[in-house]
């Protein structure tokens, strides 16, 4: 039922992170001065993070809204995430361009003595650039990603967060972890932006990871999951158009890693292949993405689409196949 293809890519490894992020971010800043504004494809780029989102999964899933948005869009199921597939490393990398030896996040908890991240991310360069930012979250550790005057919006709902228990693919709990399910956070920024329209808006559902985690990748309850998700990327897609930015604005659909049995940090196909859609202004319809994509390119076509130049070096490329 959804039809596209290929892709192939990987990354990497490990490192240790001192505290000193906020300082590289400032000496970056202070090197490369404002990162300039190359001409804008679109005014508006919604990067949403489906965590857990195999491939397999969103295929076998009821997800009208998501099939709509392939048939409008490009994509390839091809895409690949980090080695290991982390979320809070995976979803560093989606965020700034680099694998986990260079952003150094190798830690998936929040963990306020570890600092935050200490490379660029996509906002400190958006919001260097004069562009507004946003991010809602359905777990605490994306706070490492608060570099100061960075993210004008962060929205972790702790009011309606649900404990749950974490086990990875041996079945052995690793942790406890609040989660807030993809309708509630869809909810929330959508009110958001409709009234403020950010230029560009992270969004990340966690119900198939959580969901996965308990019952297992693949199993009935995780497709409802995914299910459901799909209902909150509908919220999404309607507050673009009530804002009334539809016209002016590129969403990225993307996974910081897939999973088999009951965990995603294996490192095998299963664990590491994740989707990359992207639907909007200037987007080819109906186009199979057939370059290797990964997950860095994400935070390379965001600011590309933005005509932001990144502050420093990314090893991911703007998937330009995908944009007329
Ligand atoms: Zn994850």
């Amino acid at each position: 039922m959804f039809t596209c293809a290929t892709g192939a890519l990987g990354d990497n490894q490990r490192t240790m992170i001192g505290i000193v992020s906020r300082f590289v971010v400032l000496a970056a800043l202070f090197c490369f001065g404002t990162a300039a504004s190359a001409a804008a494809r679109v005014e508006h780029v919604f990067i949403i993070s489906i965590d857990g989102g195999k491939p397999e999964g969103i295929q076998h899933s009821k997800m009208p809204v998501l099939q709509k948005l392939v048939k409008e869009g490009a994509c390839t199921w091809l895409a690949q995430t980090i080695n290991p597939s982390l979320t809070l490393p995976a979803h560093t990398s989606m965020l700034t361009g680099v694998p986990m030896e260079k952003h150094g996040v190798t830690w998936n908890n929040w963990s306020p003595s570890n600092g935050l991240v200490s490379v660029p991310t996509v906002f400190t360069a958006a919001r260097q650039a004069g562009l507004s930012t946003a991010m809602f979250v359905g777990k605490e550790k994306f706070r490492h990603f608060l570099q100061p005057n960075t993210v004008d919006e962060f929205w972790y709902d702790a009011a309606n967060a649900v404990v749950v228990m974490k086990s990875d693919s041996g079945g052995k709990v690793v942790k406890k972890e609040g989660n807030i399910f993809a309708i509630q956070v869809a909810t929330n920024a959508a009110g958001y932006i409709i009234k403020n329209k950010p230029n560009l808006c992270f969004i990340h559902f966690t119900d198939t990871d959580t969901i996965g985690h308990e019952f297992g990748w693949d199993t009935p309850e995780q497709l409802k999951a995914f299910a459901e998700t799909d209902v909150a990327l509908g919220i999404i897609q309607k507050a673009i158009r009530k804002a009334g930015i539809a016209r002016q604005s590129v969403i990225i659909i993307s996974a910081d890693h897939g999973g088999h049995g009951k965990g995603h940090s294996q490192g095998t196909p299963e664990d590491k292949t994740i989707p990359w859609i992207a639907w909007g202004q200037g987007v080819r319809k109906r186009f199979t993405i057939t370059d290797s994509v990964g997950t860095c390119d994400t935070a390379a076509t965001a600011l590309w689409l933005l005509g932001v130049q990144p502050i420093a070096a990314m090893d991911g490329t703007p998937v330009i196949s995908a944009f007329k």
